[in-house]
């Protein structure tokens, strides 16, 4: 994944180079750390992204008091190696303020962030939520409900106004990503499909 030796530790005097935490599935930027040889060697042995706390002065396991860890994908070096990218998969919101991103307004794929979301509701079916109505009617239902949505979209298409066939495709992608998920898949598998026929 990395060689630790193989990054520019002189260049920092306090032994402490920047890590950029970005979300693997989302790719949405969640936060910056810094990380010493050591909470890198820790990263990498235990899957737990861990920083160096410089206003506790000591390793920082993220999560280790919220549950919310950061569990590792893997880390690349910039140009100069001075500086660390971290793709990672979070357990819950990564800033302390309990937003996803430490930075607010920053872009994700809402795609792929509406994947996520129809996981969740589907390991916890909670009572209320038209996703938890959709699992409990079965693959089925759902199937035939994508069906609905297509032929909306594809009528909208042809026959409606922007805002029509705009309403109607979130409605098709939504139902399509409950679909897969209902037969174990996500939106990934899909997009895996899709790259093998890029050319
Ligand atoms: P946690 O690592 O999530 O268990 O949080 C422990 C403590 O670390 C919090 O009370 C905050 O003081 C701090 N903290 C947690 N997450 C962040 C973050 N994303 N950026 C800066 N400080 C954080
Ligand atoms: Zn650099
Ligand atoms: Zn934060
Ligand atoms: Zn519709």
């Amino acid at each position: 994944m990395i060689d630790i030796e193989s990054l520019d530790w002189a260049k920092s005097p306090d032994g402490l180079l920047p890590a950029i935490v970005q979300d693997a599935e989302t790719l949405r930027v969640l936060m910056l750390g810094y990380v010493s040889r050591e909470s890198l060697a820790q990263t990498l042995a235990s899957g737990h992204v861990t920083f160096f706390s410089r206003s506790r002065n000591k390793l920082w396991t993220k999560g280790e008091t919220s549950g919310h860890f950061l569990d590792l994908v893997s880390v690349q070096t910039d140009c100069d190696s001075d500086s660390i990218l971290v793709m990672a998969r979070p357990h819950g919101p990564t800033c302390h303020l309990g937003r996803t991103s430490c930075f607010p307004e920053a872009r994700g794929d809402a795609l792929a962030e509406l994947d996520r979301l129809i996981a969740t509701r589907e390991a916890e079916r909670p009572e209320g939520s038209y996703t938890t109505r959709l699992f409990e009617g079965g693959t089925r239902r759902i199937a035939q409900k994508v069906g609905e949505e297509g032929v909306e979209t594809a009528l909208a298409g042809v026959a409606q106004g922007d805002d029509e066939l705009l309403g109607e495709s979130a409605d098709l992608f939504y139902h399509l990503l409950v679909l897969l998920r209902a037969r174990g898949l996500g939106l990934a598998d899909a997009l895996a499909v899709l790259e093998t026929r890029a050319r």
